[in-house]
């Protein structure tokens, strides 16, 4: 299970969803896929992520955690098909007949995990008991309390589903962040509000320190000498320090600080988790509206940038710029945008203009940030390095 993983053997974003507003052919609602290992973590949920998931590498009955950056419905209402599947609830029988799911206990095996802001609870709950859905196996809804939520109560006064695990949380903000709302030997997820049209959260997910990089040349003189076992090595390549017969001490590499994601939902300014995301290996932020005359042929013919990017903070959303301003604040490695209209598509052969748009949005928010950008397509997928200086 997830808490004595041993190691992250690899580390994967695939992007499953990348539209804002309405799904097109090429790019579906927002939801997007961490293969951690073996494991595999959702962020967000949008209408028909489970078909996505079929379509894509991502392995649904791997999917352990959920996390929701708000409950706007292109980014949750995949979330209840998608338990059903996951958990086994389609189907169903007639009166009279055992339904061997109507006997699981919602204490019977590690629950899947659900986190979101207040309402994600309520909006399960009630979508599972309204739509008669039995599950094979347990879920749990921990929510991200904001200062003016309540801090207690489920926000529905339905009782919980039978396979609703009793032990979710409400997480209080404590200094402005939600930190360590998971936590185990390899990863660690932290979270904070940022600013949108509704309560709405961006996730950090940090690597614990990894071993250093080993140079076995530089030890094994020292061994060969004291007739140390060769075995040592693996407590050097850990980064202990061992003392030989004749008192020489080895120090193993110094442990390298493990690979950080800052993965943001919808947002006009995510200044409220920028200390907490300072120096990501990644920054997945949204970019919704783009100024781009003489490229995007709906550019209306009074739009400047200035008008674009007021509409896009009124709408709660961010335009390219604001999103690689936002990278170069915090000292980004590489940036990844999406929550595109759907009517730039995700794929060369449906539109030629497509390219095209998808290089200039990218080319704006080069003007503010640097390093490396890339636009997001419905089933792209990449590994996450760690930084050549680390
Ligand atoms: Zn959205
Ligand atoms: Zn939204």
């Amino acid at each position: 299970m997830s808490n004595v993983r041993r190691g992250l053997s690899s580390l994967n974003v695939t992007f499953l969803g990348t539209a804002s507003a309405q799904p097109s052919t090429t790019r579906n609602h927002s939801a997007l896929a961490l293969r951690l290992g073996g494991d595999v973590w959702l962020v967000d949920c949008g209408e028909a992520t489970q078909h996505q998931i079929q379509r894509s590498p991502v392995k649904m009955g791997k999917i352990q955690k959920i996390f929701i950056t708000h409950t706007h419905g292109d980014h949750i209402f995949g979330l209840l098909p998608l338990l059903a599947s996951r958990l086994n609830g389609a189907g169903g029988t007639a009166d009279g007949a055992d339904d061997p799911r109507a006997h699981v206990s919602a204490e019977s095996d590690p629950p899947l995990e659900i986190y979101g802001p207040l309402g994600t609870r309520a909006y399960v709950r009630n979508g599972l008991t309204y739509s008669h859905t039995l599950l094979g196996a347990p879920y749990v809804v921990h929510e991200l309390r904001f200062p003016a939520d309540p801090i207690d109560g489920d926000y529905t006064s339905l009782p919980p589903h039978p396979t609703e695990s009793p032990h979710g949380r409400n997480i209080p903000q404590i200094n402005g962040v939600w930190s360590d709302v998971y936590r185990d030997d390899i990863l660690s997820v932290s979270a904070a509000p940022i600013l949108h049209s509704v309560p709405c959260v961006g996730y950090v997910i940090t690597e614990a320190p990894v071993p250093g990089k080993m140079d076995p040349g530089k030890y094994i003189p020292d061994l060969k000498r004291t007739k140390t076992p060769m075995s040592v090595m693996s407590r050097l390549q850990q980064g202990e320090s061992v003392e030989l017969s004749d008192g020489t001490v080895l120090h193993g590499p110094p442990k390298r600080p493990g690979r950080k994601l800052v993965i943001l939902g919808d947002t006009y300014d995510p200044s409220p988790i920028a200390d907490i995301a300072a120096s990501p290996d990644l920054l997945i932020h949204e970019a919704t509206n783009a100024h781009l005359p003489g490229i995007d042929e709906n550019t209306k013919p009074d739009d400047t940038f200035e008008i674009v990017e007021a509409r896009a903070r009124s709408r709660g959303h961010s335009t390219p710029q604001m999103a690689g301003a936002f990278a170069r604040r915090i000292g980004a490695r590489k940036l990844v945008l999406n929550h595109f209209s759907p009517r730039y598509a995700g794929n060369d052969d449906v539109d030629e203009g497509s390219g095209n748009v998808m290089t200039a949005i990218a080319g704006l928010a080069g003007r503010e940030f640097k390093g490396d950008i890339v636009c997001a397509r419905d089933f792209m997928s990449f590994d996450v390095d760690f930084s050549l200086n680390g």
